[in-house]
């Protein structure tokens, strides 16, 4: 179904990042050093409250912004703009309301004036939606829509995905049936997943690694490993007892 072959993963380095915004009164820090490492092919979920700057940290990995201090590295080299290796995906699935769903996935592809219909073949046929590619954007219910958003993130083989909570608007039906679909495409092409999400069972259930940020200024907090095989039950109690762990360090107070 797939012609290329998958990818290779991308590994990534954060060297000491630093970033702020200027406001009224002079620059808001918002991220303060930040230094990681991400092994290629990882699935890392990232936490932390709301406005901590997880959203931004995604924009300097895409190459959308640079960093006020510090690198940011893929696979050793620093990351100067934007690569249609490292796809940003967010909440809303950003379609264009004039372009049929095939012409959607197609998007990047006519940016560059040279469309590959063989691949966009593949991409719809990974999210399943090859039978609606004459569809239009409001004609798709809320996951199909992100389905086409993957579809178009998908189609040039990306080594690096990142996710920007993706599935944050859908339905909670919706949702796990795109959790699972996430996981299977993540398996199957072996693109490196950095996804923002407040679902800490979501990020229990797909991630590799969960990595916490605390407030503005964000610094990494937490660094963990799950080590579960990924084909995991939502209701394992191993995943709970981890579950209680990242809502403490979240900063809930623990009530059992
Ligand atoms: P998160 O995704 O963790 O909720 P963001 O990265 O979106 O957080 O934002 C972090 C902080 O930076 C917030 O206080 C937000 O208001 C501020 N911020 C984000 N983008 C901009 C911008 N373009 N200009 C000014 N301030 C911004
Ligand atoms: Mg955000």
């Amino acid at each position: 179904m797939v012609d290329a072959p998958a990818a290779p993963s991308a590994a990534l380095g954060l060297e000491h990042v630093r970033h702020g915004y200027l406001g009224a009164n002079g620059v808001v820090p918002v991220l303060d050093d930040i230094s990681l490492e991400v092994e290629p092919g990882a699935f890392v979920a990232l936490l932390g409250p709301s406005g901590c700057g997880k959203s931004t940290l995604l924009r300097l990995l895409a190459g959308l912004t640079p960093p006020d201090h510090g690198r940011l590295l893929v696979d050793g080299a620093p990351v100067t703009g934007p690569s249609p290796e490292r796809i940003i995906m967010f909440q809303d699935p950003t379609l264009y309301p004039w372009r049929r769903v095939r012409d959607n996935v197609a998007l990047g592809h006519d940016i560059r004036g040279r469309r590959d219909e063989k691949a966009i073949d593949s991409a719809l046929d990974l999210v399943g939606l090859r039978e609606f590619e004459r569809a239009w954007p409001h004609q798709l219910s809320g996951g199909m829509a992100q389905r086409v958003a993957l579809a178009r993130a998908l189609v040039n083989h990306p080594r690096l995905l990142l996710l920007d909570e993706p599935l944050g608007k859908l339905d909670s039906l919706t949702r796990l049936t795109m959790q699972t679909e996430l996981l299977r495409l993540w398996q199957r092409e072996g693109f490196t997943a950095l996804m923002v999400t407040h679902d800490v069972e979501e990020a229990l259930l797909l991630a590799t690694r969960i990595i916490i940020l605390g407030p503005r200024p964000a610094r990494v907090v937490a660094d963990l490993a799950v080590a579960l095989p990924t084909n995991r039950h939502r209701d394992d109690p191993r995943l709970l007892a981890l579950r209680r762990d990242i809502l403490v360090r979240l900063g809930h107070k623990a009530d059992w």
